[in-house]
């Protein structure tokens, strides 16, 4: 950004911070600075301030975070940390109504920034793109305990983790899915993908996949999205393969989690009936019961449904780089296994196994192992791009 550029946002952020009136002002209740492997201020706030600027300046280094229409119910003067890429923040309120964050820095920052939405609360994550240095967090939790009630705490030691994928293998047990015509059963096939898919992720550093199910055992769709849950994942992808009565019908589809109701009933009319086209559709919140609407509204400000059809899109063109795919876009379906409300979801319907070629290709070893590696690359390409805060993917970024 030139100086000219900068002037002239400036400009504009105190026109319009003049104008602005006040609807409903976000507070800052806590700010952390925290260690991975690069440097990232975690600023935690009751909501999402209506603006937000963040910008450096030079001689002497600091990071400048502006928000809008915000208050503070802490202090941050003069909290000086002795060692790390922060080496002091403080605040000041502008017009009685603006806050402003500067965090003394050593060293000239690159920061990157994004709001990490929860349902009552909002973080800003603010990454310095300097070296953390993870053992800085021992020092900083006694910096912590020596002041209880102290909002700043110098690093907060937080473990990175790996990002969790449940792979779930569709069907199983008493129930075999949908049969080819040489009566290869799809449970089979299925199962066959998702332990291919488990041992590809498991080779790369920084996923922990999960199998819903790791032999030809019945459970019941609602027993997935529990273990799903219980498993704390973080990615979930159900693997299929397609069915049509017409049997040239042929290629991979890719579903992502739709806003529509999982009614009991619809559990049960999708074990009947799953891969009816009639499923699918765009659907409004028009007609809904209350509490539905809110889970849906509740999703839609956790942004799952977008970043599942993200997730969908990256593991469609994977797949269509290896064989022919049946529709060009991510569906959207109501399949009950992908209400998982904060788990981005798809279902992968690898093949048609009533197509008799493609039966053919789901029974071979190369086949499976190829659909495995397609949504492998899919599904770490997105996580990439998204990989949830706290994880070692994330922390690569
Ligand atoms: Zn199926």
């Amino acid at each position: 950004m030139t100086p000219a550029t900068l002037a002239l946002r400036c400009l504009l952020l105190v026109v319009s911070l003049c104008a602005a009136v006040p609807a409903t002002a976000a507070t800052l209740q806590g700010l952390r600075v925290v260690h991975q492997e690069t440097v990232q201020l975690y600023l935690d706030l009751d909501q999402t301030p209506v603006d937000t600027r963040v910008f450096t300046l030079a001689n002497p280094s600091r990071l400048v975070i502006d928000l809008a229409e915000s208050s503070i119910n802490t202090d941050l003067s003069g909290h000086d940390f002795p060692k790390g890429a922060v080496s002091r923040v403080r605040h000041g309120v502008q017009d009685g109504q603006h806050l402003r964050i500067v965090a003394d820095l050593r060293g000239q920052a690159v920061p990157e920034w994004r709001y990490l939405q929860r349902k009552n609360s909002s973080r800003l994550i603010v990454d310095l793109g300097l070296p953390g240095n993870p053992e800085l967090n021992a020092l900083s939790s006694q910096i912590t305990h020596t002041e209880p009630n102290a909002v700043v705490r110098a690093v907060v030691s937080e473990p990175l983790r790996d990002v969790v994928v449940v792979i779930d293998a569709g069907h199983g047990g008493k129930d075999p899915g949908a049969t080819g015509r040489r009566k290869t059963k799809e449970k089979d096939v299925n199962l066959a993908i998702a332990r291919l898919l488990y041992r590809r992720l498991d080779a790369q550093p920084g996923i922990t996949p999960r199998l819903i199910r790791h032999e030809d055992v019945f459970v019941p769709l609602r027993e997935r999205l529990e273990l799903t849950r219980k498993m704390e994942a973080d990615v979930f992808v159900s693997i299929h393969a397609d069915a049509v009565p017409h049997k040239r019908a042929s290629g991979s589809s890719v579903y992502a989690l739709s806003l529509t109701g999982a009614s009991s009933e619809t559990a049960q009319w999708l074990v009947d009936n799953e891969h009816s086209q009639e499923l699918f559709g765009e659907v409004t919140l028009d007609g809904l019961s209350a509490d539905l609407k809110e889970t849906l509204l509740e999703l839609a400000q956790h942004n799952t449904l977008e970043d599942s059809i993200h997730l969908g899109g990256i593991v469609l063109r994977e797949l269509s780089a290896i064989g022919k795919v049946h529709k060009p876009t991510v569906e959207s379906g109501n399949f009950a296994v992908l209400k998982s409300p904060d788990i981005p979801s798809i279902l992968v319907e690898t093949a048609f196994i009533s197509n008799p070629s493609e039966e053919a290709k789901l029974n071979k070893r190369g086949f499976q192992d190829a659909v495995a590696r397609a949504i492998q690359t899919g599904i770490v390409r997105y996580l990439y791009e998204r990989a949830p805060p706290g994880t070692r993917l994330a922390a690569r970024q």
